[in-house]
């Protein structure tokens, strides 16, 4: 019989929605909060939110708490994600332009080739009356069946560390001698091996070290969606104390929500001042356990080897407390650490296996590629025969070299792996024409009320202290109940690439006070639609996002016409795609403008980015009317000859009071 979604989220101390939210998170299918969920599932659900309910559960519900949700009843639609605007029209009963009207009113400027994600899908079928039930992929699926198989035969795994902090206060050094305190090590006499990461064998238990530190990988990994780190080492020079760098490594792990262990290196230096780091990592509310707090601090010297055994025990302590489990027994699942092509072997990856055992000869599927382990070695350049939870092993046998951040997950055959690469490639070439949709001022109104956002992430940086200080607290004055204002990185000095890998691992707006961007995080910004605003006046910075709170932050997007071409002929060239022969009909065509759109008939079958322009074999700035050139758009290449391409200017206007 089982047990209802609803009756679930009560018992675990979730909202029906919030529960709904995290059930799909955990690729779990339940149609709403009336599902029923088979007990299997259903302990499995209690077992991955355990934690997360006790935190989340008021323990009885104030007297002055909502009345139950009323279960309102909608039409249903179901579909395979992602899907067409062409495909979600009919399915809506709506036609394909006024769709597209109905997009450009939630923000979303969608041509009816484009694909939705998830996302859009449900806030528009919602606003239609309808509730949108996604159908699981054969990945889905699959994933769904590892994830039961997570919950069984539960046992202890070693914890996954990565270390952080500023730059020459220490990493690399503590890295090096904590590997040369790994008996295994000592016992091989092997040549160790650079593989991404490495297991350090204490006598309390076994240790795996990322061995590529910084935040920057450690975010830039979070961002693609792989939270593989349980414990972040932050290293502070005892003689330097806390850097920018330092609380920008603070801040990212916070964000994770993973747990800090402060390492305060170089105490063998003469300019060494332990309290002195104490009281600066107090400030940023990281209180040590020696004064009361709750954090850890172990005072070390990479270079003399004081205090790392200490270290080391401070982390089984620490992971002895998360009390982190795995079913060895499972098919295996991990993430991709590292990959390369390499001589002799082909395309290689280091896989952190997360679940389950590894082993040689195993079919599995990564990414977008597939694969059969043809052979395992270990960091200490060991061949292995099997690889169990929270193991780091080089494997080869991929078809293709996979993305860092990719999941693995071993399928039972080789022509199931050929199938479900084959379809994650489908996917992705349409997932391709999403439109990447994040959290914007904008939009945040619409997010919150939909009960989406709970919180608004913000991350500011700015010129000085000054500014820093009064953008913090009258922002953070502005949270109200339903939503309230996280700042969960402030600093001063420009935009960087890690800001913005940051925003997008943690949905946040990104908001600069007399700064600048750096050249390649705006780039990034751009292409994962990142919101990052700039602001000259504290007064607007804090009012915008005021007005957005209270949903009346409306874009002003404003479009300009700029110039038409027609297509004579279209061409393929090799590696680049189809280019539109084309002739310059009116106005002119210019590479830098913000939008293209192609028409044939009169409908419009593409908007995008222009990806070159050309006159013979030159790329140009510009082409005048009455000129021929070569068109080439951004990842479309069904171009016909007769198409109409025209190109524009767009401007947003941020709204003023
Ligand atoms: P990273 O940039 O954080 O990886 O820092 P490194 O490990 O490269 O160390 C930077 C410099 O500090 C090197 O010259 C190290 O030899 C030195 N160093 C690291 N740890 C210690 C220590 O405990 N004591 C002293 N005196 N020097 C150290």
């Amino acid at each position: 019989m089982g047990i209802r979604v609803y009756e679930l989220a009560k018992e675990l101390g979730f909202s029906s929605k919030g529960l709904v939210q995290k059930l799909n998170e955990l690729h779990v299918s339940v149609k709403g909060h009336m599902s029923s969920l088979d007990e299997d599932t259903a302990e499995l659900v209690r077992h991955e939110l355990a934690g997360e309910a006790k935190k989340a559960a008021p323990v009885k519900a104030p007297k002055t708490a909502k009345p139950p949700e009323k279960i309102v009843e909608m039409k249903v639609v179901t579909g395979k994600l992602p899907l067409s605007v062409k495909d979600i029209s009919v399915k809506l009963q709506l036609s394909a332009n006024d769709l597209i009207k109905k997009l450009m009113n939630l923000g979303i400027m969608a041509s009816i080739n484009y694909s939705l994600d998830e996302e859009m899908v449900n806030k528009i079928s919602s606003l239609l009356g309808f509730r949108f039930e996604k159908e699981l992929s054969d990945e889905e699926v699959l994933l769904v069946k590892h994830r039961r198989e997570d919950a069984k035969n539960l046992m202890p795994r070693p914890p996954v560390v990565t270390l952080m902090g500023h730059v020459d206060h220490g990493k690399t050094s503590l890295l090096d001698v904590i590997r040369s305190s790994n008996i295994t090590q000592k016992e091989s006499g092997g040549i160790t091996q650079h593989i991404g990461a490495y297991e350090v064998a204490l006598p309390k238990g076994r240790i795996t070290f990322f061995d590529t530190p910084g935040h920057e990988a450690f975010t830039a990994m979070r961002a693609r969606g792989a939270n593989i780190t349980d414990i972040v080492i932050i290293v502070v020079a005892a003689d330097d104390g806390i850097m920018p760098q330092t609380v920008e490594a603070i801040n990212h792990a916070k964000a994770a929500n993973v747990p800090i262990v402060v390492a305060i290196n170089k105490i063998d230096l003469p300019g060494a001042n332990i309290d002195n780091v104490r009281r600066q990592l107090a400030e940023i509310d990281l209180n040590c356990e020696e004064w009361g707090g709750k954090t850890i601090t172990v005072p070390v010297s990479a270079k003399k080897g004081t205090g790392v055994e200490r270290l080391l025990e401070m982390l089984v302590l620490e992971a002895e407390l998360l009390e982190l489990r795995a079913n060895p027994t499972a098919l295996a699942r991990g993430a991709i650490i590292e990959s390369k092509i390499s001589k002799g072997s082909g395309p290689t990856a280091t896989i952190l296996v997360q679940n389950g055992t590894l082993r040689i000869g195993d079919v599995f599927v990564c990414g977008v590629t597939f694969g059969k382990v043809r052979s395992m070695v270990n960091d200490l350049g060991q061949r292995l025969n099997a690889a169990g939870p929270s193991v780091p092993v080089e494997i080869s046998g991929l078809a293709q070299v996979p993305q860092v951040g990719d999941v693995l997950y071993v399928v039972e055959d080789e022509r199931k792996a050929k199938e479900l690469s084959g379809q994650k490639n489908e996917a992705l070439r349409k997932a391709k024409l999403i439109p990447a949709q994040r959290v914007s001022l904008e939009q945040l109104f619409l997010q919150a009320q939909e009960g989406q956002l709970k919180e608004l992430n913000l991350i500011i940086k700015a010129d000085v202290h000054g500014s820093l200080e009064a953008l913090i607290s009258s922002l953070k004055e502005l949270g109200t109940k339903d939503i309230a204002v996280k700042i969960i990185h402030a600093q001063v000095g420009s935009i960087n690439e890690s800001d913005v890998m940051l925003a997008i691992a943690s949905d946040a707006v990104i908001l600069g006070f007399h700064v600048t961007i750096d050249a390649q995080a705006k780039d990034t910004a751009e292409k994962k639609n990142v919101d990052v605003r700039m602001y000259r006046i504290i007064y607007e910075a804090i009012n915008d996002v005021r007005l957005s709170m209270e949903g009346l932050l409306a874009p002003t997007i404003r479009e300009t016409f700029i110039g038409r071409a027609k297509v004579l002929q279209p061409f393929k060239v090799s590696n680049v795609g189809t280019i539109a022969g084309s002739v310059v009909v009116k106005g002119k065509f210019v590479r830098t403008a913000e939008k293209v759109r192609l028409f044939r008939a009169e409908q419009c079958l593409f908007e995008g980015k222009l990806a070159s322009l050309k006159r013979h074999k030159d790329d140009v700035k510009e082409v005048s009317e009455g000129m021929e050139c070569g068109i080439g758009l951004d990842k479309f290449m069904s171009i016909e000859p007769d198409d109409i391409i025209e190109c524009y200017h767009i401007e947003k206007i941020a709204r003023k009071l």
